[in-house]
């Protein structure tokens, strides 16, 4: 009688090349700007599995081109409006138009991708036990009357107006992370995500630093909608990106709030708004008001070019900065990229794409 245990039973399935891959991850909305850039970055680790779930509305194959193909990786047509049963470990859903111009453009339609959506998502997550997270957004604070926001704060945001369908949409799908999380023990992760830029935004997409790139490079005028002194904080993608996988990866649920609220100098205060043009102006602010923006926009790409005042849209935030405290402490995650070192690569990218090389 020997003691030896007999060697455990080799599954055919084991074996076989599917369990080469140890993690398999789907990103909806993986065809836009950040879902094409987070796919980058899961693609460079080989035990990686990456599956893309995207109905192409803002974004496109061609984002995903250079690894459509790939062993690894898989691109699927469909709308998260609709039941999606597949098996995964790991699911960061991004799917959601971002810009005002396209959120706004079928208002229904984005209210149920942001509801009927996530709800599907965290069905798929709740069937397949898998982790969930959701990119949602600063615009959860509204027009905040809280300034830099941190995430105890519960927003100032217009219930019927013409950013409702997304604003509150990214607030239901907030609220539904934390009903599944609490009734069904879901592992639930909310990023929320402060205004981002970098290579491969839509050129026309209408968001203010596609646009003021897009117009430099185009020889037209900056268009600052009024009053102009509204403020932003912008965030490279590749941080962005590094803070969403950190984020899924550690053992906060958040809400926790990616964005770059700039380097913070001792005694150098930024409330009066006059120091920012040293240095270009992005050496300490993170902060920036439109008029600022389109002001170094001109000095690093076109300062021949002319910057315009336009119409504003409704309930435009007058001001935005993220606390990121939280994202420190619990992710030990700052940006790296100072909007002057992002600015030009995204210029590089837009010339690139428009066709139009640079003269001066
Ligand atoms: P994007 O528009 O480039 O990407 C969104 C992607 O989702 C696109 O590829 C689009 O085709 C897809 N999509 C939209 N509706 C869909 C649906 N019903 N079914 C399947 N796919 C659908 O936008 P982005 O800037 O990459 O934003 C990604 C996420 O980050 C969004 O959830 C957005 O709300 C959030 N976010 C972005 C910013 C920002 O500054 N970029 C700020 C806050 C939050
Ligand atoms: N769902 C999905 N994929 C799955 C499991 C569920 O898309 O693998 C959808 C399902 O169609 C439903 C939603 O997710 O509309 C919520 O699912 P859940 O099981 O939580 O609720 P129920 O189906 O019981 O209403
Ligand atoms: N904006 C601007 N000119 C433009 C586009 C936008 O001045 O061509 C302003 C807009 O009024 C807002 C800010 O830029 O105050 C940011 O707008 P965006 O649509 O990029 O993002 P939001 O933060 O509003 O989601």
């Amino acid at each position: 009688h020997s003691t030896t245990k007999p060697p455990p039973n080799p599954s055919p399935l084991r074996s076989a090349k599917f369990f080469q891959a140890n993690m398999r991850i789907l990103v909806t909305g993986g065809a836009g700007f950040i879902g094409s850039h987070l796919v980058d970055k899961l693609m460079e680790n080989e035990k990686n599995e990456v599956i893309v779930v995207d109905n192409y509305f803002t974004g496109s194959k061609d984002n995903l081109r250079q690894w459509i193909g790939h062993p690894r990786f898989e691109l699927i047509r469909h709308d998260v409006t609709e039941p999606l049963l597949i098996e995964v470990d790991q699911i960061y859903h991004l799917a959601c138009p971002a810009s005002p111009i396209f959120y706004k453009y079928n208002p229904v339609k984005t209210i149920k991708t942001n509801v009927i959506g996530t709800l599907n998502m965290l069905g798929l997550a709740k069937r397949v036990g898998a982790r969930i997270l959701l990119t949602s957004t600063s615009e959860v604070y509204g027009d905040p009357l809280v300034h830099p926001q941190d995430e105890s704060y519960w927003g100032n945001v217009n219930p019927i107006g013409v950013r409702s369908c997304y604003d509150e949409g990214k607030r239901v799908a907030e609220t539904l992370m934390f009903d599944y999380h609490r009734q069904h023990g879901i592992e639930i992760r909310i990023a929320r995500i402060f205004n981002t830029y970098g290579p491969r935004m839509n050129i026309d997409d209408g968001r203010v630093v596609s646009n003021f790139i897009a117009q430099a490079i185009r020889d037209e005028p900056l268009t600052v909608q009024s009053p102009g002194t509204q403020t932003r904080s912008f965030c490279y993608v590749s941080d962005m990106v590094d803070g969403l996988i950190r984020l899924m990866q550690g053992n906060n649920t958040g809400p926790i709030n990616i964005g770059n609220p700039g380097i913070v100098i001792p005694n150098c205060h930024r409330d009066d708004h006059n120091d920012v043009n040293t240095d270009l102006g992005f050496s300490h602010a993170g902060e920036f008001t439109m008029v600022e923006l389109a002001e170094n926009v001109k000095e690093l790409i076109n300062p021949k070019v002319e910057i315009i005042s336009v119409e504003n849209t409704p309930d435009d935030p007058r001001q935005r900065k993220p606390d990121i405290t939280k994202a420190k402490e619990l992710l030990g995650w700052e940006p790296k990229i100072k909007l002057r070192e992002g600015l030009p690569l995204m210029e590089k990218d837009f010339r690139k794409r428009l066709g139009i090389h640079r003269t001066n």
